[in-house]
């Protein structure tokens, strides 16, 4: 998984792989994503809470959030380390898109091993 740069959503591309219909699984490159084929995704952001003219709290898509999801960790000496999964994602909300779970758990172990090789990083530093 060494192909795929962070954050892999940010700004107007919400949506990775960004042509979705057009690509194959970003983890093992064999299986085919879009419509009619089986994904497994990661789905997030935000929607913003209207009260609309019948009192009713409706959440709406809205140009005025960021979203955003970072992988963490605080150390006992202060020290820290991060890094972003999505960044800045224009609207709020945010897919990315695997053709199995199998993929997915792939996907986010690779995550964990990032944040595991910036923690290093910074303990070694
Ligand atoms: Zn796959």
């Amino acid at each position: 998984m060494d192909d795929i740069e962070f954050p892999v959503v940010s700004d107007d591309d919400s949506v990775f792989p960004r042509n979705i219909s057009d690509s194959v699984c970003p983890v093992c490159h064999k299986r085919k994503l879009g419509e009619g084929n089986e994904t497994a995704y990661i789905h997030g952001g935000a929607l913003l809470l209207e009260e609309s003219s019948d009192g009713v709290e409706k959440a709406n898509l809205t140009e005025s959030l960021e979203g955003f999801l970072f992988f963490d960790w605080n150390g006992s000496n202060n020290a820290s380390a991060d890094f972003e999964l999505a960044l800045n994602v224009k609207k709020g909300q945010f897919s990315i898109n695997f053709c199995s779970t199998t993929c997915l758990r792939k996907f986010l172990n690779s995550c964990v091993d990032k944040l595991e090789e910036n923690i290093e990083l910074v303990n070694n530093a």
